[in-house]
């Protein structure tokens, strides 16, 4: 019987060196008894441009990998050069995860199904019909797809930048004609959140970078989730001040996680540990 070549994927974006991914998903395979090679493929130490990511998938693909994760700048610039794309990612416009099979490239994102198995595992039962979300970019548009698949009717979309939350509301209004889909300011947040489920940080500030939290948490209140992207820290200024308002919580870590435990499981199509990966992935950022 020939033996199967080890697993091999990448990590293709700007600025990837110190991404925890590589780490995450190559301790996973060793604990299933897996070879897996997992590297990042940096553009900037490649003297590449975004716009080449065709070609590397090209190239990759020749070169045997069995799949890869795709993050900033290309999550967008990938959808062209793809064989096949899952309806979710199709419906986001960006993909995070390509995986080579049978000789075609199919896209998916794990940023979405990410995040909705990050809160059913963290705030299992939690209301969800409204829903408020602070932050309209990239990852913010991924959590608004997968709030809508957890049952949210209601969401309210702030954002610094008015015409980028007016833009997703907009689109995810067409999408889902039934639910009520709204851009909202910073002003209106008083008004809001006496009557929101929870809400839900997606914007950079409380990143050791950019320290702070991004409205003012004295609105938080004991009958409201918090639920935070930001993984680095875990442990972020938004969440102890919801803690200390009462508020059930939810870290970054969730979503970070189950991003690489959705790609492991299409890159592979071994189910990874979860729990596992979970361990690890606050090893290594503790
Ligand atoms: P992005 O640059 O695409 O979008 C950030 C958005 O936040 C922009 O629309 C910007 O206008 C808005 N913004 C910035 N500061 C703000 C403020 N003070 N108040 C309101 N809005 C503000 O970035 P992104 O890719 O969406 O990532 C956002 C953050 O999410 C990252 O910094 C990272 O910490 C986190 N993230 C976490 C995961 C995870 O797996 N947990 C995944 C991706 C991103």
């Amino acid at each position: 019987m020939t033996q199967r070549q080890p697993y091999l994927a990448g990590l293709i974006g700007t600025g990837v060196g110190p991404s925890l991914t590589p780490a995450l998903h190559m301790a996973e395979g060793r604990a299933q008894g897996l070879e897996y090679v997992y590297r990042t493929l940096d553009l900037n130490v490649l003297g590449l441009s975004p716009e080449q990511v065709g070609e590397i998938l090209t190239w990759s693909r020749r070169l045997g990998y069995d799949g890869l994760n795709i993050t900033h700048p290309c999550k967008q610039l990938v959808v062209d050069h793809l064989d096949d794309i899952d309806d979710t990612a199709r419906t986001l416009g960006a993909v995070n995860t390509v995986v080579f099979r049978e000789g075609r490239a199919v896209g998916y994102n794990t940023d979405t199904t990410g995040f909705a198995h990050g809160f059913a595992e963290g705030l299992p039962d939690a209301a969800t019909a409204s829903v408020t979300l602070v932050g309209a970019g990239g990852a913010g548009t991924a959590v608004a797809d997968a709030l809508m698949r957890l049952g949210t009717a209601h969401l309210s979309i702030v954002d610094l930048d008015v015409d980028r939350a007016s833009a997703l509301a907009r689109e995810l209004a067409d999408r889902h004609p039934d639910a009520r889909v709204e851009a909202s300011s910073f002003d209106k947040l008083s008004v809001l959140l006496p009557n929101t489920d929870g809400l839900v940080h997606a914007t950079p500030t409380g990143m050791a970078e950019h320290p702070g939290v991004a409205f003012d948490t004295a609105l938080l209140h004991s009958g409201m989730w918090v639920a935070d992207i930001v993984y680095r820290p875990l442990d972020t200024a938004l969440l102890q001040a919801a803690r200390a308002a009462g508020c059930r919580t939810l870290d970054g870590g969730h979503m970070a996680v189950y991003q690489a435990v959705d790609a492991f499981a299409l890159i592979t199509g071994v189910a990874p540990d979860a729990a596992r990966m979970s361990a690890h992935f606050r090893d290594l950022v503790s």
